[in-house]
């Protein structure tokens, strides 16, 4: 282990899906948070997905297995209940926020208002995994198809960062999701991002981050398909030079990728000179 690397609180912004509350995790909520704990971390965001708008809007696997929207948003109120129990449980040994990641579609925003005001989590992760219908973080057939309503790879970038400026509007999550996940099933991103009307978007939401001092989820599940971390070097290269708070997000979805690809994601931090000392994310203020 490095000397940076045992220096350095370990956290995360973004995480802690689990199978009990998730289609596509695995583990309890439970087993998450004890791996947590016997990882070492401080505290952790656990950040479940919201539950779907729709029927027509669940993810795929939700679909398969007809799980209804109704029966997602019970589950996802059960989460509320059971995160706060569990933040009590293992209180003294890890600190938990009780919080959510959004999805960004047409009626998404009322929605998670809605689910904000009833549910009351600590914050919000806001996270853009569709694009005009289509999931793209799902799989390439999805995301083939999310290119083709789009009418290029190009456009389909463009639209994705327009639904995410609109999303930072309306919500101004105090974390920002993968902000690049457009780009986790193209192998040309690097070129893609740097297309006109692609990067401009990339620095007009930055600009947003930035002025309204929200935090981007340095995200390391980027390792495990798309070979860096989300957001992609020349993105993290501008939001550091915006000042913007980069915090680590293992986006954990069962036991086994607690903590995964952390030393890597901090190796890389350290060697662009990013402030170490995490701060932690705006809590949402209740009345
Ligand atoms: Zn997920
Ligand atoms: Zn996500």
């Amino acid at each position: 282990m490095s000397q940076v690397f045992s220096a350095v609180e370990k956290v995360s912004v973004h995480g802690g899906h689990s199978g009990q509350f998730c289609h596509h995790a695995s583990d309890s909520l439970e087993e998450v948070i004890r791996a947590y704990v016997a990882e070492g971390f401080s505290w952790v965001g656990i950040t479940e997905h919201m539950a779907p708008l729709s029927d027509a809007l669940r993810y795929p696997d939700e679909v398969e297995d007809d799980l209804g929207a109704d029966y997602l948003l019970d589950r996802f109120r059960t989460y509320f209940s059971e995160c706060r129990s569990l933040k009590q449980k293992y209180a003294g040994k890890i600190e938990i926020y009780t919080a959510f990641e959004t999805e960004t579609y047409e009626g998404s925003s009322a929605y998670v208002h809605k689910l904000v005001e009833e549910l009351k989590p600590d914050y919000l992760v806001g996270s853009v995994h569709h694009v005009n219908g289509f999931c793209i973080d799902y799989d390439q057939a999805n995301f083939d198809a999310a290119v083709k309503a789009s009418g290029s790879l190009e456009q389909l970038y463009r639209d994705y960062f327009d639904a995410q400026f609109e999303m930072l509007q309306e919500l101004e999550p105090s974390v920002v999701g993968h902000f690049d996940l457009i780009r986790k099933f193209d192998p040309d991103y690097l070129n893609t991002l740097g297309k006109a009307g692609v990067w401009e978007r990339v620095e007009r939401n930055l600009d947003f981050v930035s002025e309204c001092g929200l935090i981007l989820d340095f995200n390391l599940r980027g390792f495990d398909k798309a070979t860096e971390q989300y957001p992609s070097m020349p993105v993290l290269e501008a939001a550091l030079e915006l000042d913007i708070d980069v915090v680590p997000g293992d986006d954990s979805h069962g036991v086994n990728s607690v903590g995964r690809n952390y030393e890597r994601g901090i190796e890389i931090l350290s060697d662009l000179g990013a402030n170490l000392d995490w701060p932690r994310p705006a809590l949402i203020i209740y009345n």
